[in-house]
């Protein structure tokens, strides 16, 4: 019988997080959560009902008023907000914004962490693996992950492959605008007093610079080989 295993993944914007998630899920035939769409599905709903995004606690009332899923597909991950597919939406400049300053919030978390980990709970319940990317993976949503990858990349690099993805997307950036975006978030999400990016003590460290995607794939699966996890 197959194992089943909880890989938990953190890091910086345009570490390669979600790259390297939707490689290992094939890999694993595991379940993708991609926890950056839920705060971002919540930040285009917060637009859509013209909530105030300053006032934490019409955030969360919104929050638990909205059904945010996940569907992982061949080409990655879709994002419904109350059914409806907003897999493009929420990957609009506003958004991230947005999703970054509405994140900081506990309430919010706290409500977020929850949903999260119920997914995580669930999988395994049905014997599937997980593997689960964001900002507070390894410290707060799995802590007893089977592993723990902090990942990370020069911040070049990091705003080129940015960059690249919102031409993917149809959206036309300047790098520097997407330098700016990307230390703002990296600054809030590491300065933030509710489960702030940490590097968690139990977390192995992999640089994506001078590495290919395959690269960094085979890294990670040589460690759950080492850990005797596959
Ligand atoms: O991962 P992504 O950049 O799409 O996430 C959007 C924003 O959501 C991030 O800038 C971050 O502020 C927030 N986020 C978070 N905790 C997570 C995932 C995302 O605070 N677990």
């Amino acid at each position: 019988m197959h194992k089943v295993v909880k890989v938990a993944i953190d890091g910086p914007v345009g570490s390669g997080k979600g790259t390297l998630a939707v490689a290992l899920s094939k890999k694993l035939n595991a379940f993708y959560v991609y926890t950056g769409a839920m705060y971002r599905a919540l930040a285009l709903a917060c637009l859509w009902e013209k909530i105030d995004i300053e006032d934490e606690i019409k955030v969360l009332e919104l929050l638990n008023k909205i059904s945010i899923e996940l569907e992982p597909k061949e080409e990655g991950i879709k994002a419904f907000l109350n059914g409806k597919d907003v897999s493009l939406e929420i990957f609009k400049p506003n958004i991230s914004k947005i999703a970054s300053d509405i994140s900081a919030f506990p309430k919010v978390r706290e409500e977020m962490v929850l949903r999260q980990k119920e997914m995580v709970r669930s999988s395994i319940q049905k014997r599937k693996s997980v593997v689960v990317e964001g900002r507070d993976i390894t410290t707060v949503v799995i802590p007893d992950a089977d592993i723990k990858i902090y990942l990370t990349a020069d911040i070049k690099t990091r705003a080129q492959r940015r960059l690249k993805q919102f031409e993917k997307r149809g959206i036309s950036m300047r790098l520097d605008d997407v330098l700016k975006d990307l230390k703002d978030r990296d600054e809030k999400d590491t300065e933030r007093n509710a489960s702030p990016l940490r590097i968690a003590k139990d977390a192995v460290v992999v640089d994506t610079t001078n590495d290919t995607v395959e690269q960094t794939v085979e890294k990670v699966m040589r460690m759950l080989k080492e850990k005797y996890l596959l």
